[in-house]
C-alpha cells in the first residue's frame, strides 16, 4: 500500500509523519500524479492550494482518480477542496473560516461515529454547511457537521494529524484496504 499526500502547501509533513508511525509507505505529490492506493489532501489554504493544483496540471487527474474510486482523506482545507465549489467530487458545501474571530483556532473532544471520543484541533476551520443524501455525517461540534464520509471520501474539518491519536488515519487506511480488496470493476 502506498498513500499519496498532496504536498503543494500546508500541513502535509504531519500526515507523512502519522503514516510513517503507522508503518505505511507515502509519496509526496507536487507535479506528477502517481498510481497509488489512497490520497490525503492536507490542511493549508484552499485558495492557494487550488491555484497551484491548476497551475501544475493536477486538477483533472486528481479529480478523475477520486471519481474512479480512489480513497481520499481531506482534512480542513482538504475538506474544502473536495466540496461542490472546488474539485466537486463530494456532495457537500463547506463554509470556510466558519468559527468567527475568537474561535478561529481551538481544541475540543467530541464523539466520532464508530470510533468514540476523539481530540479535535481546529485551525481557522470550515464546517459542512450542506450535505447531500449520500453523505454520512460522522461528527458534529456545537451542532455543526465537522466530519463526513461519502463512498471513498472521508473528510474532517479538524486536523487529526496534529494530535497523537491515530484512529482517524486508521479509519482511512481501512477504507483503502477494503477498496483494494474490492473485486467490483470500476
Ligand atoms: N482557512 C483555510 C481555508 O479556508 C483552511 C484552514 C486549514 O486548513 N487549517 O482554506
Amino acid at each position: 500500500m502506498k498513500i499519496a499526500i498532496l504536498a503543494l502547501q500546508g500541513a502535509f509533513a504531519e500526515h507523512e509523519q502519522m503514516l510513517r508511525l503507522l508503518g505505511v509507505e507515502t509519496t509526496l505529490i507536487r507535479e506528477h500524479w502517481e498510481d497509488v492506493s489512497g490520497l490525503i489532501i492536507p490542511g493549508g489554504e484552499s485558495t492557494s492550494m487550488m491555484r497551484i493544483m491548476r497551475d501544475e496540471g493536477l486538477f483533472e487527474p486528481l479529480r478523475q482518480a477520486i471519481l474512479d474510486g480512489l480513497p481520499v482523506l481531506g482534512t480542513c482545507a482538504g475538506l474544502i477542496m473536495l466540496d461542490r465549489n472546488h474539485l466537486d467530487v463530494m456532495d457537500i458545501t463547506a463554509r470556510r473560516n466558519a468559527y468567527g474571530r475568537q474561535l478561529g483556532s481551538f481544541n475540543t473532544e467530541e464523539e466520532f461515529a464508530g470510533i468514540g471520543r476523539v481530540p479535535m484541533t481546529f485551525i481557522r476551520a470550515p464546517y459542512i454547511e450542506e450535505a447531500g443524501p449520500e453523505v454520512e455525517i460522522l461528527a458534529t461540534v456545537e451542532g455543526k457537521a465537522v466530519a463526513a464520509r461519502q463512498k471513498n471520501m472521508l473528510v474532517t474539518a479538524f486536523h487529526p494529524e496534529l494530535t497523537a491519536d491515530t484512529r482517524i488515519h486508521e479509519l482511512f487506511l481501512s477504507m483503502v484496504t477494503s477498496s483494494s480488496n474490492d473485486s467490483i470493476p470500476r
